[in-house]
């Protein structure tokens, strides 16, 4: 039987590392989203056309590191306001959370449009500042060089393409648990989904 938990939120909130570490600690599959946008964002930037480029996604373009740059967000975030960009990247993503062994998606619009079903609905946040700082860390460990400030503006453009977008903006689904995590550390964070996830489980019996 499939068992889906859908993980929400903002830029930089945290449920990357919420939506790996659950599922590994439950043994489900794992998909990050963002990634899918942020390829045909990629694409986008080497000239091809978004549609054509989520039509033909290829999974393997998926993990490499050159998709985790400030240039390829904003892309993605770009084209991720495109109606037809959205659609072509459905049915994948839906393929997805029904797996036998059960997955974990997180993004922006999983409990709202990919999975309404999901039997967890989580809604990750955290105040700017706090996701730009950690953005911020993030990004300069790995040799970027970018400061707090150019970060903090670019997850704020980001949040407001993303919330004000007409095609499955951000949004908490209504029967999504909100953890916001500006206070919490990591292994707080962690520890108060896995809680919502072993409720859920525990429910189905
Ligand atoms: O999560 P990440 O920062 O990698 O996402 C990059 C961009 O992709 C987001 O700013 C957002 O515009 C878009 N996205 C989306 N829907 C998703 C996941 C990501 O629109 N489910």
């Amino acid at each position: 039987m499939s068992f889906a938990v859908a993980i929400d939120g903002p830029a930089a909130a945290g449920k990357g590392t919420i939506a790996k570490a659950v599922a590994a600690r439950f043994g489900l599959a794992h998909l990050d989203t963002g990634l899918l946008y942020r390829a045909v964002g990629a694409r986008e930037l080497e000239g091809q056309d978004p549609v054509e480029a989520a039509l033909s996604l290829n999974p393997e373009e998926l993990d490499e590191s050159r998709l985790r740059t400030p240039e390829v967000a904003q892309a993605a975030s770009r084209v991720a306001s495109q109606p037809e960009v959205r659609a072509a990247l459905v049915d994948f993503q839906r393929a997805f959370a029904a797996r036998s062994g059960g997955a974990v998606l997180d993004g922006r619009d999983i409990g709202t449009v990919i999975c309404p079903d999901a039997a967890v609905k989580l809604f990750v946040t955290a105040s700017p500042a706090t996701r730009a700082r950690r953005r911020f860390l993030e990004l300069s460990a790995k040799g970027h060089a970018v400061t707090e400030a150019e970060v903090l503006a670019d997850v704020e453009a980001r949040d407001a393409r993303d919330s004000g977008r007409v095609a499955a903006p951000l949004l908490a689904a209504e029967d999504a648990v909100v953890l916001d995590t500006s206070e919490m550390s990591i292994e707080e964070a962690l520890a108060a989904a896995v809680a919502v996830i072993e409720a859920a489980l525990e429910g189905r019996g």
